[in-house]
């Protein structure tokens, strides 16, 4: 199951998520940027960096 933590990409952050599949992952972090950080688009140099973390 594809997870993400927000302290996989150096955000002082305790997010700990997880989907069923990498687009329903996808859509959890892009969501959760927006409401949590403020970010409205994640970049591709973003994703890269997401996309790196091991799992
Ligand atoms: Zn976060």
């Amino acid at each position: 199951m594809p997870s993400f933590t927000c302290k996989d990409i150096g955000m002082d952050c305790n997010l700990e998520t997880s989907a069923s599949n990498e687009a329903d992952l996808e859509k959890k972090i892009g969501e959760h940027a927006r409401s949590a950080h403020g970010i409205k688009t994640l970049d591709k140099d973003m994703w890269k960096k997401i996309k790196k973390v091991p799992r």
